[in-house]
């Protein structure tokens, strides 16, 4: 089975599907078995390459993590209903400082990527820390891994947990180490890794940090990203430390931060204002419903934000979110809606399990401003994808394939009506794929057909 969001806004679902791969590892074809033109009578059938029998599997768009700190994921799971700043003092800025050299990468880094792997994220947008050769080493292994990978160092001048820097020095020194980073890795591996600059947020970074990062990211090209409107603490240390700002908001307007390339996490709290400017500049929004739940940040309003025209994808924020899963991210965010609409009388309708998938895989893509390349299994896209197990039948084989030069045949179960009850829905699937998850639903996960370490191999 194949299923995917496409860009034209439909859904597209194959029962007896079949996905191709060519040698670059870019999407040849996708569609039903019998209209593939090697199933024509006369037809050369080696047309497909060979043909990897994936039943009873289901192929999706790999799954896309706006926003998650890669030095964090120790700390998953921990400090749960702690406020923001109180939760960053406390067991953030701890475990970020151990992240602080070569080989705290070597032996951190390469584990996250295996992780978000087994979750089916083929890519991630991420934070290191504040130091360079940690984020050198994070690179390094994303290059090796093969998951596509948006990393960038943290910067912070206001306040900071490296307690070896040279505060006269501390602007200048994130500025240059960050342009050195970005200059070496912003479109490596043939542009399978990007860099974006990472002023960690307002309350930690001065106004000149914040319009100097903002202008590293428009001359070389870069993404830039930060946090905002997150807690109710934090929006008031904002407004004092920022006076002169209209709102949070207005504080990276004034930077020159916002833009398309630009990626703001949260905005659980955004004003109609802020709304409004962040719709007008095409800023995105990483919507990490789990992580304001975990540290009771509150409940955005997602239906009005989508109807305001943001462009939204999903975040896991490891470890604000307990969970690097977006399928996890999906879950929560779908609860956390449904509890908004009974509780806050909005009455939008609510979000449906397929307007959720296609958060976390198309429109993440689009946020990144990656749509023409990934996000749906669509013809001339790059391979990114996952094979799940959705519940059909257990057990099923590790799936231990390179994709390349492939077509993969996924033939519609015969005993899939029985299991869902109403038929081999799409809707459905991706019901049960976001709400009634196992642990190790997701079999194998492609980026550019290359298998990633991972799936099946960390359980
Ligand atoms: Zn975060």
């Amino acid at each position: 089975m194949v299923l995917t969001p496409t860009s034209a806004g439909a859904t597209v679902f194959h029962r007896d599907g079949i996905v191709a791969v060519d040698a670059h590892g870019r999407i040849g074809w996708v569609g039903p078995a019998d209209l593939h033109p090697a199933a024509r009578p006369g037809a050369e059938t080696h047309d497909l390459g060979p043909e990897i029998d994936l039943r009873p599997l289901v192929l999706l768009p790999g799954l896309i993590d706006l926003h998650a700190h890669l030095p964090q994921l120790p700390n998953a799971g921990l400090g749960a209903g702690l406020d923001l700043l109180t939760w960053l003092e406390r067991y953030v800025f701890p475990v970020e400082r151990r992240f602080d050299d070569a080989s705290a990468a070597a032996e951190l880094a390469p584990a996250a990527y295996r992780t978000f792997a087994a979750v089916g994220t083929t890519t991630v947008v991420a934070y290191g820390a504040v130091f360079k050769a940690s984020m050198d080493g994070a690179f390094q292994a994303a290059e090796a891994h093969g998951i596509r990978a948006i990393l960038g160092k943290v910067m912070m001048d206001r306040i900071t947990y490296d307690e070896r820097i040279d505060r006269s020095t501390i602007l200048e020194r994130s500025v240059r180490e960050s342009e050195e980073l970005c200059r070496r890795w912003h479109g490596a591996a043939d542009g399978r890794l990007g860099y974006a600059v990472t002023p960690r947020f307002a309350v930690s970074c001065t106004a000149e940090l914040l319009r100097e990062s903002a202008a590293l990211a428009a001359r070389t090209g870069a993404w830039w990203q930060t946090h905002v409107s997150e807690d109710a603490a934090e929006i008031v240390e904002v407004g004092r430390l920022f006076p002169e700002a209209l709102d949070y908001v207005d504080v990276y307007d004034r930077a020159g931060g916002l833009g398309p390339k630009a990626i703001l996490a949260h905005g659980v709290h955004l004003s109609d204002r802020e709304l409004r400017r962040l719709v007008e500049t095409g800023t995105r929004l990483a919507h990490c419903p789990s992580s304001n739940l975990f540290l009771a940040s509150g409940v955005m309003p997602l239906a009005r934000f989508l109807e305001a025209g943001l462009v939204i994808g999903l975040g896991s924020d490891v470890a604000g979110g307990p969970d690097p899963s977006i399928f996890s991210v999906m879950r929560v965010g779908a609860y956390a809606q449904n509890a908004r609409r009974a509780l806050a009388a909005d009455r939008r309708p609510v979000l449906a399990p397929l307007d959720w998938l296609r958060l976390g895989t198309l429109e993440g893509a689009r946020a990144l401003g990656l749509e023409a390349t990934i996000g749906s299994l669509e013809v001339g896209k790059e391979a990114d994808l996952i094979a799940i197990d959705a519940g059909l039948t257990a057990p099923v084989r590790h799936v231990d394939l390179e994709l390349a030069g492939t077509g993969l045949h996924t033939p519609g179960h015969p005993h899939a009506g029985g299991v869902f009850g109403r038929g081999d829905d799409p809707s459905d699937i991706a019901s049960r794929l976001i709400f009634r998850p196992h642990p190790d639903m997701v079999r194998g996960a492609w980026v550019r057909g290359r298998r990633l370490e991972g799936p099946g191999s960390t359980a």
